[in-house]
């Protein structure tokens, strides 16, 4: 074993050292525990517990922690150490298994949207065996899901974990009918995150930066990715070295990174790691953010996260790669070798189809935040309607099923499910459409609309319900079929036909696709309230109710608390600009322009002298700075008047309508005031200052 190969997971109470250090019979009560959802009892929940100590003890830990995912969109915890008194004056050091099972939590100051009553301000936290305890920083964190008393999700585990069993038990009634009764199907996942790095002594001059994570003013550099030389380029050692001890700390903690880069944009990267399990994912990804943004730190830089930290220059997103598999290791979206292996896959890529189609609206809203929305729909981003890729090939076998019509060079026969055999789809011919929402990438959906800073769990909840409910109406169908042959493809032709509209090849950036989109009917939701008003629309509420994945209230509280997000993430934008605005920008454009006017008077005292330069820049830059004064007053009242409406979707509305649009309004002033100012007296670093400033 070489030395990566023995650091790799050293920090992961994962099945092999548990298979050390617990009692046979332990460890396969533990198996069953994550395999079958079986319940651990308290005392063996005892021996764990103690195992667990022993081992993070002899690896320096003190403390130990549940560790959550609230619905504020990063992680929370709380450490308690180990130490008790001994009652001779000295400690021991403990760890029970009630401690490991279950703790319980102050969660009043959690976003709940209203789950929580004032009377009742207890949660309590659920260790998930799932995902391996592991240590960082002297602490054990025991990943756990995040409840209200009376049972209500908090967080993002929870959901996510129901939705993954819901899409796993129809998908096995699915499997049964293709005679695999014995197999259990799983979803997994494979985010790729994009990120930019920039020199901290930089970010320091940017309040902007500092307080909301993208700069709100800048005009745009006079060299930004024209040249896409960025792309893949040689990675400069200052970035290398943060990479490299980034990936000895992920994989430490088990966590597959893989391929890095350097991405389109100036500064900005991607990682992204081998697929696993959905909330094994999930929980990765989350620790991935958090060691980006510390490790980026010690190397004087500063990791930026947000969805478009930058306009006029390519956002950041997290590509969720989805997929589901048997436990067998059997990707049910690999198209197969045999006629029944096709028809399986047919079916379950009609899932998805008619899961994307039906539950466009749920996808769309699984990725609206107000930082994404500065990114989809603008023209690197895709679009903010959604619709799937699936390469020529596979939709010209979807239409030949469609129309009953031969295939390809299958002469006079009709294409018949599980008859014939499918020409294997080489997966290079099906990624070539980097503009598609969701893509089919030869063994996996792609979908490319969730923003860098997103908990990746919220586009699988919607993705694993949506498919689950597809999965259980075919099985539904299929289950009491005579001819099962006959009736698969029945079921397939007409998905097909149903749903078609969903597939889409050509240019998701091209403009006339939304005049296209819309013939289609297909839902058009451009900004963060236009989504959030669907989210409670009847058939979405019932599709989560029926797979026990949201409550009906749970669904009410998400909704107010992803409003509410929104509503203050802008405020906070608004607030930070007039103060930049009032403070720095207003400030130095007058001084510069009055330093113009200044010259002008004393260089027209010099008889030929035309002063052209100062006169018409100085009366250009007084005027922009009656118009920057004069739209950063409209902007207080803009906010005034938006946050006294009461409903929480109206007052969300009012800021779109009235305050994001007086900020974008701003900018465009100020911006164009930095183009003309003299650089020594701007008050902030430029564009070429930030982009280009890790060297
Ligand atoms: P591409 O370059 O076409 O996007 P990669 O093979 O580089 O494809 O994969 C990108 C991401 O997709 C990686 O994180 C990878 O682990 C993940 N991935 C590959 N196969 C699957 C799968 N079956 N399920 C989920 N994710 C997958
Ligand atoms: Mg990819």
């Amino acid at each position: 074993m070489n030395d990566l190969e023995r650091r790799f997971a050293s920090r992961v109470f994962n099945l092999s050292t548990m298979k050390q250090r617990l009692p046979k019979d332990t460890y396969e009560e533990m198996l069953r525990c994550i395999h079958d959802g079986q319940r651990l009892d308290l005392q063996v929940a005892n021996i764990v517990a103690n195992a667990m100590k022993d081992w993070a003890i002899e690896q320096g830990a003190t403390h130990f922690t549940h560790w959550f995912q609230p619905m504020t969109g990063i992680t929370a915890e709380k450490h308690d150490s180990f130490i008790s008194p001994s009652g001779a004056g000295g400690i021991l050091m403990e760890f029970s298994g009630r401690e490991l099972v279950r703790g319980e939590s102050d969660a009043s100051s959690f976003p709940s949207g209203g789950l929580r009553s004032t009377f009742e301000a207890r949660g309590y936290t659920a260790w998930d065996p799932t995902s391996y305890a592991f240590i960082k920083d002297e602490v054990l964190y025991i990943p756990t899901a995040f409840c209200s008393y009376g049972g209500e999700a908090l967080d993002m585990k929870t959901p996510l974990l129901r939705s993954m069993e819901a899409v796993n038990r129809q998908a096995a009634r699915v499997l049964k009918l293709f005679g695999h009764g014995d197999v259990r199907p799983i979803t997994t996942m494979g985010p790729e995150q994009e990120y930019f790095l920039i020199d901290e002594a930089v970010m320091n001059q940017r309040e902007d930066l500092l307080l909301t994570g993208r700069t709100l003013f800048g005009c745009r550099p006079p060299k930004g990715q024209e040249l896409d030389d960025h792309y893949y380029g040689v990675i400069n050692s200052r970035v290398q070295g943060f990479m490299k001890e980034l990936n000895e700390a992920l994989w430490e903690l088990g966590i597959l990174a893989k391929t890095e880069h350097n991405e389109v944009a100036p500064a900005q990267h991607e990682l992204a790691p081998i697929f696993t399990t959905t909330n094994i994912s999930a929980d990765h990804n989350q620790l991935t953010m958090e060691l980006m943004q510390k490790v980026a730190r010690r190397h004087g830089m500063v990791c930026l996260l947000h969805e478009k930290p930058f306009a006029g220059v390519n956002g950041s997103g997290k590509h969720n790669n989805w997929s589901i598999a048997t436990d067998t290791g059997v990707n049910l979206l690999d198209p197969g070798t045999t006629p029944f292996e096709n028809a399986q896959f047919l079916l379950f890529l009609s899932a998805v189809i008619k899961a994307v189609d039906e539950y466009q609206d749920l996808l769309r809203i699984s990725v609206a935040s107000a930082g994404n929305d500065h990114r989809l729909g603008a023209n690197e981003a895709p679009p903010a309607v959604v619709s799937m890729f699936l390469g020529d090939e596979l939709t010209e076998i979807l239409e030949a099923i469609e129309t009953d019509t031969p295939y390809g060079g299958r002469d006079e026969e009709q294409i018949k499910i599980g008859v014939h055999v499918l020409p294997r789809i080489p997966k290079d011919s099906t990624d070539r459409n980097r503009t598609s929402p969701f893509a089919f990438t030869g063994n996996k959906f792609e979908f490319r609309m969730p923003g860098s800073s997103l908990s990746i769990a919220k586009p699988n909840i919607v993705i694993n319900t949506a498919v689950a409910e597809s999965l259980r109406q075919f099985a539904d169908e299929l289950e009491g079929a005579e001819d099962f042959t006959q009736a698969l493809h029945d079921l397939i032709q007409r998905t097909i036909r149903r749903h078609k509209r969903i597939l889409f090849n050509g240019n998701g950036y091209d403009a006339g696709w939304l005049d296209e989109a819309r013939r289609r009917g297909l839902s058009n939701l451009p900004t963060t309230p236009d989504a959030l008003a669907h989210l409670l629309d009847e058939k979405n509420v019932q599709l989560f109710e029926r797979h026990r994945v949201f409550s009906a209230t749970e669904m009410r509280s998400r909704y107010e608390i992803l409003l509410s997000n929104y509503v203050k993430v802008n405020h906070i934008e608004a607030q930070t600009m007039m103060d930049m605005v009032n403070r720095d920008i207003l400030p130095a454009v007058s001084a510069f322009s009055a330093k113009l006017c200044r010259s002008a008077i004393r260089k027209s005292r010099v008889a030929g002298v035309a002063c052209g330069y100062e006169k018409a820049r100085g009366r250009e830059l007084s005027r922009l700075t009656d118009e920057i004064y004069a739209l950063v007053n409209n902007l207080g009242e803009a906010m005034s008047r938006a946050d006294t409406v009461d409903d929480s979707l109206e007052r969300a509305m009012a800021y779109k309508n009235d305050v994001v649009t007086t900020m974008d309004a701003l900018r465009d002033c100020v911006d164009r005031a930095e183009a003309m100012t003299d650089k020594a007296a701007w008050p902030l670093p430029s564009y070429t200052d930030i982009l280009f400033s890790v060297k």
